[in-house]
């Protein structure tokens, strides 16, 4: 599995050359979504000295987090329903995809129940695309306040899933306009809430998501190759 190594080594310095042209000066941190790919292969980038693994399902999650090292931060990127809030509020480093302000309830109470303040993003449609779930950005700039009013979370932050697109400077816009929204929310000073997370760029488009400002990219296919979902923990 030496392939993992050297994929996950490419996908780092293409993230790293990515970073020095962006005109915002962040630091980018690279999200291994390991999604449907068995522990085994997460363990032997582990032992390479990667930490940080996103995952979208809750199950898998747990079941990933019981047979990994504890020192793992993992990033909950997918749907999350509220009835299972509660498997995964203290195993998550930040869930990122917060999408109303019944969810962000629900964590606020079971953080609060684990006596931890738990890091969330919001999502956001930027793209309008029927099928995805986040906020419209007006929604969300609406609704910040009443989040960041909740105990035992911390608004870290935006994320958005752009439009699957064959050429990556289609995506410009989306991640130009979710970074202009983190500024405008930033703007209102809103108690509780930074704007430091911009969750933004996958496989087919991180790196022109890091030259528009994301601060983490979420990236699975390029490190562990094409996902067979029919292998997939239920
Ligand atoms: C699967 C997934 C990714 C990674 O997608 P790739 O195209 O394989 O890099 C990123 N973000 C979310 C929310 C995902 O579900």
């Amino acid at each position: 599995m030496n392939y993992l190594i050297s994929q996950y080594d490419a996908v780092k310095t293409r993230v790293d050359n990515a970073q020095s042209r962006s005109p915002y000066g962040q630091q980018c941190t690279l999200i291994a979504v390991s999604k449907t790919h068995p522990a085994q292969e997460l363990k032997v980038l582990y032992d390479h000295g990667c930490r940080i693994f996103g995952e979208n399902k809750v199950q898998e999650l747990v079941e990933k987090y019981e047979v990994l090292p504890k020192d793992i931060q993992w990033h909950l990127i997918g749907h999350l329903q509220r009835n299972k809030v509660k498997y995964i509020i203290d195993k998550v480093e930040m869930i990122h995809s917060v999408d109303s302000l019944r969810l962000a309830e629900e964590i606020s109470k079971e953080a609060v129940k684990h006596q931890r303040t738990v890091k969330i993003l919001l999502e956001v449609n930027v793209a309008g695309e029927e099928s995805k779930f986040g906020y419209t950005p007006e929604e969300v700039l609406a609704e910040v306040p009443s989040i960041a009013a909740l105990d035992g979370i911390e608004v870290c932050g935006l994320m958005t899933i752009a439009p699957f697109v064959e050429n990556a400077e289609e995506n410009r816009g989306f991640f130009a306009k979710l970074r202009q929204l983190s500024v405008d929310i930033m703007q209102k000073n809103i108690d509780n809430v930074s704007m430091n997370v911009l969750s933004m760029g996958m496989t087919g488009d991180f790196e022109v998501a890091i030259e528009e400002g994301a601060t983490m990219v979420r990236v699975g296919t390029a490190i562990f190759g094409a996902r067979d979902y029919s292998q997939r923990v239920k």
